[in-house]
């Protein structure tokens, strides 16, 4: 059993406390959260600088792209970026299962207990068998012709019986508007289970993205003509948000939502944000006043596009570039991604959940404590 204390604990579900205190077991179950450190004998606390609070959870990751090293040449555009991705098989497994390994142990490291992880496949199953974090895997399908969608489905099934003879949940999810056909959208719809499962897309990381659907022109256009694609994704859809229809009911989380506007947000679904990648890719970020704060998320993106796998960071530029305070910044590093990605035990300091504990200290060393 552990008293832990610092000058300020954030519960999340509750408004900070000046020198709270939380009572955790030694299997880090939170067993109770006091208002007052003087209520205990000094002896049998921890005293700590800086504040404390739960756990990070990394809305948005592609573990198994942990190989390919981000390019340092910044903001050339989500083409571009697509070209880096394409070398992701011309690498040997050792180097790959070796970067998973090193890229789970920094997320670790800094603070992150859960993942909201997209997998194309199976290379990630082996290091999550281990347990260390907690993560949902969502198998992603892209796919711009209605003829292929059975097969694309075929296999991202047999994938997912792989994650599942592993013990591992995974969930078939869309890759992004412009990429997933009609059909495709249709048969994900199909297997989707309401009750407990949250399907995630990438949502407006370009502009060229509003362009197709809204004007139907630009790059995006000319690449989709060029590969053969249905066109009824860019005749039907008259905006990013418009596939939403086709996928009723479901729990949503977007992704990157750089260039969504105002009037495309909905507090309905929850939002993630990776302003690193972001900034990397494009070299632009999200309205952050567009967003509604229970539901904003925050997500590193992979190594291909970002330096690091650190929620801290993320958070150090989205407090720059808006008027969140303190408490909210936490909200969107905890609690909201643990409620977007159904991560009961994680999230908030709340009694009887097993969040991590983590210690900061002037808003840039992150330590973690439970
Ligand atoms: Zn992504």
């Amino acid at each position: 059993m552990r008293f832990l204390t610092a000058d300020y604990i954030y519960p999340l579900y509750t408004d900070p406390i000046e020198k709270g205190v939380i009572q955790v077991s030694s299997e880090g179950e939170v067993l109770s959260v006091l208002k007052n450190r003087k209520e205990m004998p000094k002896e049998k606390l921890e005293v700590y600088k800086g504040i404390l609070c739960p756990g990070f959870v990394n809305a948005h990751c592609h573990l198994e792209l942990s190989h390919l090293k981000a390019p340092v040449e910044v903001g050339k555009g989500f083409l571009n970026f697509l070209s880096v991705v394409k070398k992701r098989n011309s690498f040997n497994q050792d180097e790959i299962l070796s970067a998973i390994d090193l890229a789970e142990q920094q997320m670790l490291k800094n603070g992150i207990v859960g993942v909201g992880d997209i997998c194309n496949s199976g290379d990630t199953i082996s290091q999550k068998k281990r347990g260390n974090l907690q993560y949902y895997n969502f198998i992603e399908v892209f796919g711009v012709r209605e003829e292929s969608a059975n097969q694309i489905m075929n296999r991202a099934k047999e994938l997912q019986c792989k994650f599942k003879n592993s013990g591992l949940q995974s969930t078939i999810t869309p890759h992004a508007p412009y990429s997933v056909s009609e059909k495709l959208m249709q048969e994900i719809k199909k297997i989707f289970d309401k009750k407990n499962q949250v399907l995630t897309i990438h949502m407006q990381e370009s502009d060229l993205e509003n362009q197709l659907f809204e004007n139907k022109k630009g790059p995006f256009l000319t690449w989709l003509q060029g590969i053969n694609a249905s066109s009824l994704i860019w005749t039907r859809r008259n905006k990013s948000i418009d596939f939403i229809k086709e996928l009723k009911g479901a729990k949503l989380l977007f992704v990157h939502n750089t260039f969504a506007k105002k009037e495309d947000v909905s507090s309905n679904y929850y939002y993630c944000t990776c302003p690193k990648s972001n900034l990397h890719i494009e070299n632009q970020l999200p309205d952050y006043d567009n967003f509604d704060v229970e539901k904003l998320c925050v997500g590193t993106d992979s190594l291909a596009s970002n330096n690091s796998l650190s929620i801290l960071e993320e958070l150090q530029i989205i407090k720059q570039n808006s008027c969140f305070d303190l408490n909210t910044l936490l909200k969107i590093a905890s609690k909201n991604g643990a409620e977007a990605l159904g991560f009961e035990q994680l999230g908030t300091f709340e009694k009887g959940k097993n969040p991590g504990v983590n210690l900061i200290s002037d808003f840039s060393k992150i330590e973690v404590i439970v």
